[in-house]
């Protein structure tokens, strides 16, 4: 089944103590689309400018991402930009320009309405309401949100929350939207805003998840090293979704989404390794797999003989 997601599509620009780079591919539907797309057929749903580079058009076809959703109009394409400390954790915003974002106004195509899996990766959280209003009751809503949000539209944040099924979202963001310093109490005061389930981002300390009396904690990929962290998250989020998307033709269980959980892990690690989403163009599923058997033999602790 396929997996509609929606977001921002960027073009960034990146410092690391180590390298800089201009106006690579980023955006939080980017990132997301690309690690879905090793699971399930992806609708992207966004918006560029005329100066969007046509090669990557090309590059979603070939990962069998569907781009009648995505609007190109005049004008320049959404522009980050942010630099890294040595931590490689640590980042601070040097600018954002919404430019044609200013402009976008999600508009599904017909045959998008249908789709059971929906992804809301980080947008503003009135534009993931617009998208959720304008579908034929979807299975499984994903949703992902950022400090920006909780800061600056909590109203909005507040309203889509009981429309979503998995929450997606990091640490220090769970804490300051419940005002919350355990991590434990934050995800179930979450739940209690609407999402059955919430998974809570712990950078390079892992992940954990929130269900019905029901909680699972993961490790990250142990990796030597990491050459640009922007986008981790997203790609997490189109892990999970894209997972859930292409293999789960059911009701989702527990176990389903802690399975997930540990292949939107596996595709973050692969994120980091490369500038913007240079590591997740050409995986193989081979290698998909052989870290999430690694992360199987992380978490055993009683090994029979
Ligand atoms: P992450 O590292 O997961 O926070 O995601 C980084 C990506 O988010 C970059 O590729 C940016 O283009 C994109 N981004 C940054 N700010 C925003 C924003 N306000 N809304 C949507 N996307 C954003």
């Amino acid at each position: 089944m396929s997996v509609l997601i929606v977001g921002s599509i960027a073009l960034d620009t990146v410092k690391t103590p180590v390298e800089e780079h201009n106006d690579l591919l980023g955006g939080s539907a980017s990132y997301a689309a690309a690690a879905a797309s090793y699971f399930s057929p992806v609708r992207l749903v966004g918006i560029v400018g005329s100066d969007f580079p046509e090669s990557e058009f090309d590059f979603w076809k070939s990962r069998k991402i569907d781009t009648a959703g995505v609007q190109r109009i005049e004008g320049k394409t959404f522009r980050w930009s942010g630099e890294y400390s040595w931590d490689m954790n640590t980042r601070e915003t040097h600018s954002t320009e919404l430019n044609v974002f200013e402009k976008f106004e999600p508009k599904l195509p017909p045959a998008y309405r249908k789709s059971d899996f929906v992804l809301l990766a980080n947008i503003a959280p009135s534009l993931q309401s617009h998208v959720l209003e304008q579908m034929e009751k979807p299975r499984f809503v994903v949703a992902d949100t950022m400090n920006l949000w909780i800061d600056t539209a909590r109203k909005d944040l507040d309203a889509l929350m009981p429309n979503v099924d998995l929450l997606i979202l990091n640490d220090s963001e769970a804490r300051e939207m419940t005002k919350e310093t355990s991590l434990i109490k934050a995800g179930r005061s979450i739940r209690k805003m609407g999402p059955r389930y919430v998974a809570i981002k712990k950078g390079e300390h892992g992940a954990l998840l929130f269900g019905d009396n029901e909680f699972f904690s993961c490790g990250a990929y142990p990796l030597e090293d990491i050459h640009d962290p922007t986008g981790a998250g997203d790609t997490f989020a189109g892990g999970m979704a894209g997972y859930l998307a292409g293999t789960i033709g059911g009701r989702i269980t527990f176990t389903d989404l802690r399975k997930a959980m540990i292949y939107g892990s596996v595709l973050a690690s692969f994120c980091v390794e490369a500038f913007s989403l240079d590591r997740l163009r050409n995986l193989t599923m081979d290698e998909i797999n052989e870290r999430y058997e690694t992360f199987k033999l992380m978490s055993q602790f009683e090994v029979s003989e």
